[in-house]
């Protein structure tokens, strides 16, 4: 998330221009009117005559006088003159001039005056009229045209300069202390700064640093904000620029842009240079049909670039990407991006961590558990992080609060995961119960099992991401492994809304799509990668892609064991919607007084949910200890 103040910039002279545009148009504007009035006046007050009526009326001696026009000419009756033909009250007629040798004797015989306006446009206003305005227009034109283009495509009319989209800023302001959790990461920066503060003391004994250094990760994890922080620790200037802007359409642009940016850099040295988006530019250059000449030669600059450039004047490259796999082998080589720093997904204290740097700003009020929120937030990036600490507080303030609290933050992790409420989209009283009775069953088949996370609250309030109910689950505490059983469990909460669906109503509905994606991309995983199937043993099956993407598994193995991995998959399915039927029917008055809880409250808390299941929980043990007892 990158912070483009370019198009500020590019704004802020367009000002006069766009004032002096405005004054041109509406003088070619008003040049055309006038043109056009002036026309018509004409084409009003005089009436066209066939050139045989004009001679008949020179001849007849009707004609005051006859003015030659470029292509007409203008006839003045005399008074009191009344030609048969005449209709018109003006007087003054037109016809087209058909050159006739005999007509200006014809006059001159006839007295007739006659004679042909001088013309009084100066050379230079007619000049100006037909010359400079056309010119000046098509010049606007094309500007406003290749500035449209500017945003997409990096301008026409400045090809080469990055001057226009570079990013640069002399204090960033941000420290290590911005940059919540990602200890490993700011520790491989910390010898960069070091070089950066004082890059002698490097150069005097002859060692060289590291000319550029990689961050890989998944979108949002922090890697500008990490290079803006070495820049901010080291006081340097920061320049930025992402891969794509570097890539155009005309061959060679690229190119030249690294030139610039290297050259800028070069003179605000000490400084970082950061390339987003690296991949854009660095993508391998084998294994492509038919090849990228512009992204090859804008490759080549910069590789050559990163040779060239002085080190001991102290600039560091900095590039982020999250598919450092595609990236070319030449960039990764020792004198180029030899250091790659892995900025990962935050763990537990990493997001209690970036919750309490961005909520510094923010007022908070007391009962705010960050811990509670972290562990809500497993597989949350910085980014969403920050983001919803920033619905939390724009909730407060819509609930007319002062400060910010805990319910505003969770219900900001819902808002993010789920989308927000949508209060408008009204349900029938059958799909209501249909949802609720469908979020009932995720959560008695979470609460009824051993390896799965306590429910935290369910609700039957559509949200706006697609979700008509949602049950919210809370682990109490950050789990890195997952066991068989667990996978399982979780398979089994996910089919159980179906279930708890077809055990009540004996029917089924669309509503559990995603359920169902999620639940058998699980069972597929546990099969295909994590080796917890009896028949595949511990082979792998299917890899995964784009690691620091989405994560998307691509097979390895033949077609045949494809269907034989899928049917294993099937499998599982099978045997987890069957443990879900049985978890439900055992609880079927559970489900059914729960459910009727839900439709009237719309959203209960998972206390709310366990109190009314106890009931049943607590009896059942009661009355198999007394049939225990009877027994014995
Ligand atoms: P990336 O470049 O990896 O896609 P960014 O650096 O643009 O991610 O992060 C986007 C925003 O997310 C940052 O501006 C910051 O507000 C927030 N953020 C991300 N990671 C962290 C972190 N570790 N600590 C604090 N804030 C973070
Ligand atoms: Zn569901």
């Amino acid at each position: 998330m990158n912070e483009q103040p370019n198009n500020e910039k590019k704004d802020n002279n367009s000002g006069d221009k766009g004032l002096f545009l405005k004054l041109l148009l509406v003088s070619v504007i008003l040049t055309f009117a006038f043109n056009i009035i002036n026309t018509y006046r004409v084409l009003r007050e005089t009436m066209e005559i066939p050139y045989s009526t004009f001679l008949e009326w020179v001849d007849k001696g009707y004609i005051e006088s006859v003015v030659f026009k470029s292509d007409n000419l203008e006839i003045t009756l005399k008074k009191g003159a009344k030609p048969d033909k005449a209709v018109n009250t003006s007087g003054v007629y037109r016809t087209g001039y058909i050159p006739n040798d005999d007509l200006i004797p014809k006059l001159v015989k006839k007295k007739i005056e006659f004679s042909t306006p001088v013309e009084y446009n100066s050379p230079y206003l007619s000049f100006f009229l037909s010359w400079v305005i056309p010119l000046l227009l098509f010049f606007f034109i094309f500007r406003m045209l290749t500035r449209a283009f500017d945003g997409r495509m990096g301008g026409v009319m400045g090809v080469g300069r990055s001057n226009a989209k570079v990013y640069m800023e002399h204090e960033t302001g941000v420290t290590f202390n911005d940059v919540a959790g990602q200890d490993e990461a700011k520790e491989s920066l910390v010898e960069i700064i070091d070089y950066l503060h004082d890059p002698e003391k490097y150069s005097k004994i002859g060692a060289k640093q590291p000319k550029g250094a990689l961050l890989v990760g998944p979108p949002g994890t922090g890697k500008t904000l990490l290079a803006k922080a070495v820049a901010g620790e080291a006081k340097v200037t920061f320049l930025s620029l992402s891969g794509s802007d570097f890539v155009e359409m005309f061959v060679g642009v690229g190119a030249s842009r690294v030139r610039d940016l290297f050259k800028q850099a070069q003179e605000s040295a000490p400084s970082i240079v950061f390339i987003d988006e690296i991949d854009a530019i660095g993508k391998s250059r084998d294994n492509q049909i038919g090849g990228n000449d512009e992204r090859e030669q804008t490759l080549n600059q910069l590789l050559s670039e990163m040779d060239g450039f002085d080190t001991s004047k102290g600039i560091v490259i900095l590039a982020a990407t999250n598919r450092p796999e595609v990236l070319d082998k030449a960039l990764l080589r020792p004198g180029r991006f030899d250091r790659r720093i892995i900025v990962e997904k935050p763990d537990l204290i990493g997001r209690e961590n970036i919750l309490k740097v961005h909520a510094k700003n923010v007022k908070m009020g007391p009962d705010v558990d960050f811990k509670k929120i972290a562990l809500a937030t497993s597989g949350a990036v910085g980014a969403d992080l920050a983001n919803m600490v920033n619905e939390a507080a724009l909730r407060a303030v819509r609930m007319g609060r002062e400060e910010v609290v805990q319910e505003d933050l969770l219900e900001a992790v819902e808002v993010v995961i789920a989308g927000k409420e949508k209060k408008d989209r009204i349900l029938s009283d059958k799909e209501k119960e249909i949802v609720s009775y469908h979020e009932v069953g995720h959560a008695l088949a979470a609460a009824l099992q051993k390896n799965t996370q306590p429910v935290q609250k369910i609700t039957i309030v559509p949200r706006t991401m697609g979700a008509l109910g949602y049950t919210m689950q809370m682990p109490e505490e950050e789990k890195y492994l997952m066991s068989k059983d667990e996978m399982f469990a979780e398979i089994v909460v996910l089919l159980a809304g179906r279930t708890a669906e077809e055990v009540k109503f004996n029917s089924i509905t669309t509503g559990a799509s995603n359920d169902i994606e999620r639940a058998t991309s699980m069972a597929r995983a546990m099969i295909s990668q994590y080796g917890m199937s009896e028949h595949f043993d511990m082979m792998q099956l299917e890899s995964i892609q784009n690691r620091y993407l989405d994560g998307r598994a691509v097979s390895d193995c033949s077609a045949e064991t494809l269907a034989r991995l899928d049917n294993e998959v099937l499998e599982v399915i099978k045997k987890a919607h069957k443990t879900a039927r049985e978890l439900i029917e055992s609880q079927a008055d559970a489900l059914d007084e729960i459910s009727r809880f839900l439709i009237e409250r719309e959203t209960i808390t998972g206390e709310e949910f366990m109190d009314i299941l106890k009931k049943y929980t607590v009896q059942e043990e009661a009355t198999d200890e007394t049939a225990e007892n009877q027994t014995t």
